[in-house]
C-alpha cells in the first residue's frame, strides 16, 4: 500500500521549493514532480519554482477523494480486493450501538471478512437486499 502524503505540516500560506515541499509531506522529489505534471500548481514564474501551501495541500486533497471507491449501500470496501464487493451469499451480521450498525459480511470474490457502519434508518432499506442477523442489544427493526 503506498503511504499516504502528510498534510498537517502544511502551512497555506508559504511558498516551498519542490525538495521543501517534497520532504515535508513524505514523499520523494519524483512522485512531487509527477504531482506537477499532473495538475499541482507550480509559481514558476520564481526560481526555483516555488508550491503555495494550500495549493499542495488541496492538491492531496483532491487525490485522496479521487481514490475513494464507491460502494453501494448494500456492498462493502473489501481491503483485499481494494474494491467494491457484494456480500457472499447477500448475507451480514448487523450490530447495532445507539442510532449506528455495524455490518458485517465475507466478500463474495475473496472471502475476506468486510465491514462497514451503517445508520439505523437504513438497515430496513439493506434488509431487503441483504439478509441481515441482529446482534446487538436488543433493538429492533
Ligand atoms: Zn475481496
Amino acid at each position: 500500500m503506498p503511504k499516504q502524503a502528510r498534510i498537517n505540516g502544511i502551512k497555506s500560506y508559504r511558498c516551498y521549493t519542490s525538495s521543501e515541499a517534497a520532504e515535508l509531506v513524505g514523499v520523494s522529489k519524483r512522485t512531487l514532480h509527477n504531482w506537477t505534471r499532473d495538475g499541482l500548481q507550480i509559481l514558476d514564474c520564481e526560481r526555483p519554482a516555488l508550491i503555495r501551501g494550500d495549493d499542495l495541500r488541496d492538491y492531496i486533497l483532491k487525490q485522496r477523494q479521487s481514490a475513494k471507491v464507491k460502494t453501494g449501500l448494500c456492498e462493502f470496501y473489501c481491503l483485499k480486493c481494494r474494491d467494491s464487493r457484494s456480500a457472499y451469499g447477500a448475507m451480514a451480521d448487523c450490530k447495532i450501538s445507539g442510532n449506528r450498525a455495524m455490518l458485517t459480511a465475507l466478500c463474495d470474490t475473496c472471502e475476506t471478512v468486510v465491514c462497514k457502519p451503517v445508520s439505523l434508518a437504513r438497515l430496513p432499506e439493506i434488509g431487503r437486499t441483504l439478509d441481515l442477523t441482529i446482534k446487538g442489544d436488543g433493538a429492533t427493526l
